[in-house]
Parts: structure tokens; sequence; C-alpha cells
């Protein structure tokens, strides 16, 4: 006997978690995002670019009361995360104006009740692993991003996975630039009798 000392584990809780959600986010973007106001710019920016003045401006009337050197700096943040880019700068009386769009879209909403959902989910799913199979197998994407992050815990490579994700998010944002995407969300109008 090596060990005479019984250590008694008991289980108080147990279960099994399923990941329901998946985002690939550098750490900068994390902590940028880290924000409701700023979330609420990339919502507004994702409409039209605009200045700190009228971004300020339209938070106000959606009851987000902030002073322009406050958005100036939030906008800030998101510039330096690379969440948003100066499209335009403007000069009236003297002063610059700079315009921004964002080049993350992001939704600010409760999470909807996808457990009603499964089928749906369930469908998705297979269309997406084959997807997700066909980037990495593709064989540009193996040489450029295989065997950077061997995992200690798993053998798996978790930065080819991260980049295949963020092909998927790139694909993704890329058929969301469609019009018929846009058709899609305004619809169409209705067909008159
Ligand atoms: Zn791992």
């Amino acid at each position: 006997m090596y060990n005479s000392r019984i250590t008694m584990v008991e289980t108080l809780f147990q279960r099994d978690i399923k990941i329901k959600r998946v985002t690939t986010l550098g750490y900068s973007a994390a902590q940028a995002l880290n924000d409701p106001v700023r979330i609420k710019i990339l919502e507004i920016l994702s409409h039209v670019q605009m200045c700190a003045e009228e971004i300020t401006k339209t938070l106000g009337s959606s009851g987000y009361k902030k002073a322009t050197t406050t958005i100036r700096h939030h906008l800030d943040t998101l510039k330096s995360a690379g969440l948003i880019q100066a499209t335009k700068m403007v000069e009236v009386r003297g002063a610059v104006m700079k315009y921004y769009s964002p080049t993350l879209r992001a939704f600010s909403y409760d999470m909807p009740d996808l457990e009603k959902h499964v089928k749906l989910v369930d469908d998705t799913g297979t269309k997406m692993f084959k997807i997700l199979k066909s980037v990495l197998e593709d064989k540009k994407f193996i040489a450029a991003f295989v065997g950077k992050d061997a995992c200690g815990q798993c053998k798996g490579d978790h930065y080819k996975e991260y980049a295949a994700l963020e092909i998927v998010s790139a694909a993704l944002a890329k058929a969301m630039d469609r019009k018929e995407y846009a058709e899609l969300i305004i619809g169409k109008e209705q067909p008159k009798k």
C-alpha cells in the first residue's frame, strides 16, 4: 500500500454542456466589443457611414445620451481594433469631419430560442459540415494554415480550425453583401393584384 489515506470524492453536480455558438475574435476586437455603446455604434454604421457628431445625435435619439468626446474615444477604440475604418474626410467651416464604416457586422439581441428550431439547425449543420470540409481540405488552405498550433490537450490544430472559421465568417459576410440578400431581409414588393 503506497497510500493508506482514502480520498472521498463525491460528485455533487454534473452535466454535459454542448457548445451552442461559435465566434472568432482577436483579443483587441474582443476588448473593443466589450461595451454596449460600441456595439450600437457598429450597428448604426452598418447602415450608413457617419462622423462622430452624427453618431452622437443618432445614439441620443435612441436613448444613448453621450458626449461627442466619448463617442470619439469609442471610435478610436473600434478603429485600433480594426472594427471600423475611415471612409471619407470632409471639411466643414475649418473643422475636419471623419466618416467611418464598419468591417464587422454586430447584432445585439438576446439569444433567440433555437431549441424550437432543432431541425433547421440540424439541416443547416449538415450543409455547414460540407462547407467546413471543403475549406479544411483545400490545398491552398492547407499550405497556408496547417501545422501552426498543435494542441497539447487534444493533438488538434486549433489555429487551422480558427482560420477555417474565419474563412467561413468572411464568406458569410460576402453572401450577406449580395443584392439578393438585401431582398431577402427587406422583402420584395408585394405583387399587385
Ligand atoms: Zn485541443
